[in-house]
């Protein structure tokens, strides 16, 4: 496949990721360069396009970033508190012996296995309030209701007059498939690139065509394993055959959504909440030619490191100790244990329709976490066969710079969480006990619906 093919100045707006939309010194949008690659004779096959921007804009130069790669990325190297945060893997448990445990979906349990002991990550312990007692705490708890709503109406209004556009960063790059890509090839140039998802493009009609992410994946899964014998065949599916295998497979299509990067950041993410999207992508009309643009992709992680970065005096005023919050789930905790076949696992992701299942012990200790995006490098070069090694095999060929899972109790605060957000990338929590055993799971969707939407109805009587 060739390489570069054109290059392109295109006119755009600019913006610092603190105010709105508006041209550069001069009133003159800074240049922003389109480039293709992988083009063969036109056709765009293999498409990836890498956005860049630069303006006379000094901060511009300095600050690159990968909108597209929001949930297997190293962590991040700028922080370099979020790698001292990761506790070394003596801290996690020793390994079951015997088969079964309480509450697991999928039973069967083996010896830890070197690889097997990822680190955990806590939120800043010194954030966490001290044990309290109930009297203290009922005393206390009407102040504490007062700021907490304080803290999630002012997030409310910093998202009302935020664009989806300020959340990105100055420059950063988008990687755009083409629809008429083969899968397999698709999963390797999202391993090549170190990203999770895509906008899909139909160059026929010019229009973007949806979003590519693990969840298709999924399904391809799903379909081999329902048509074993047309695995010749799955080899041959294009990313335009998605839509296809979705009613091959009988699962409902996923809604493609999208917002116009300079509606209100509230919008997209009361978007995502609705149609439970992790990212959504961000398509604005060219004004000369009248087609859509993808202009990037935002995803939830983005949103609440936007929050937590900007907003900080309003997440730091959320105080209550999750457990009286309501916030994540706690009850038919969807696991597997480190014996599961990876199959397993994924079958199990599809029935809970979630998108991480926590490895547990027989004692219920975690383990780890088996994410949806570890499914990507599972199936690299179209090994579907090879799913049925085990979860304990899969995560120990994790890249060497996985940020770890995360962790918290029930005793920890939203503000804490918002400050882990900010230092670290983190897209769920795992609430465990003193002896680490699961409690329950914090997914991000379940951060963003509660700072939009709790007391929804008492913030609207007020306004
Ligand atoms: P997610 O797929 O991470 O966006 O989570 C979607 C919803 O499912 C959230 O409300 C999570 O709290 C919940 N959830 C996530 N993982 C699990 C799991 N393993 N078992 C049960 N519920 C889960």
């Amino acid at each position: 496949m060739g390489t570069l093919r054109a290059l392109f100045n295109i006119r755009f707006l600019f913006t610092s990721p603190h105010g709105t939309a508006a041209p550069t010194a001069g009133g003159q949008p800074p240049p922003f360069q389109l480039r293709l690659f992988g083009a063969r004779n036109w056709t765009w096959k293999g498409l990836r396009l890498c956005l860049t921007g630069s303006s006379s804009d000094a901060r511009s130069t300095t600050t690159t970033a990968t909108i597209m790669d929001e949930a297997r990325a190293p962590a991040e190297k700028a922080n370099p508190s979020t790698s001292s945060a990761v506790l070394p893997p003596t801290t996690t448990t020793t390994a079951a012996t015997t088969p079964g445990g309480s509450g697991s979906d999928v039973q069967g349990a083996l010896p830890l296995r070197h690889g097997h002991e990822l680190p955990f990550v806590a939120p800043s312990s010194y954030l966490r309030p001290k044990a309290a007692t109930r009297a203290m705490a009922e005393k206390a708890s009407s102040p504490l209701d007062k700021e907490q709503m304080q803290g999630l109406r002012g997030i409310r209004e910093f998202l009302k007059v935020r664009t989806s556009y300020d959340v990105l960063p100055l420059s950063f790059r988008l990687v755009v498939l083409d629809n008429d890509l083969l899968i397999k090839k698709s999963l390797n140039i999202l391993i090549q690139n170190g990203i999770v998802s895509a906008p899909l493009w139909d160059s026929r009609n010019s229009t973007f065509a949806g979003l590519l992410t693990s969840t298709d994946y999924i399904n391809v899964i799903q379909y081999y394993c329902q048509f074993p014998d047309e695995i010749d065949q799955v080899d041959q599916f294009r990313l335009s055959n998605l839509r296809d295998i979705e009613k091959a497979i009988g699962v409902l299509p996923l809604e493609t959504v999208s917002v116009h990067p300079m509606r209100p950041l509230y919008e997209a993410c009361r978007r995502m909440l609705k149609t439970r999207a992790r990212r959504i992508p961000l398509v604005d009309t060219d004004d000369e030619t009248g087609r859509e643009t993808v202009v990037s992709v935002i995803t939830q992680y983005r949103i609440l490191k936007f929050i937590a970065v900007n907003n900080e005096q309003h997440t730091m005023l959320l105080k209550k100790p999750l457990k009286e919050l309501n916030l994540g789930s706690y009850t038919n905790l969807a696991t597997a244990t480190m014996s599961n076949s990876v199959l397993d696992v994924i079958h199990l992701m599809v029935k809970h329709n979630i998108s991480a299942v926590p490895i547990v012990d027989q004692e219920y200790k975690l383990l780890n976490l088996f994410e949806a995006v570890d499914v990507i490098p599972c199936i690299k070069g179209g090994a579907y066969d090879e799913l049925s090694a085990t979860v304990g095999d899969a995560i120990s060929k994790r890249a060497e710079d996985f940020a770890g899972i995360y962790t918290c109790s029930e005793e920890d605060r939203l503000d804490s969480i918002f400050d882990t957000i900010r230092k670290s990338r983190v897209h769920r929590l795992i609430v465990i006990d003193d002896d680490s055993r699961l409690k329950g799971i914090i997914s991000l969707s379940d951060v963003l619906k509660y700072v939009l939407l709790f007391g929804e109805e008492d913030d609207s009587i007020r306004a």
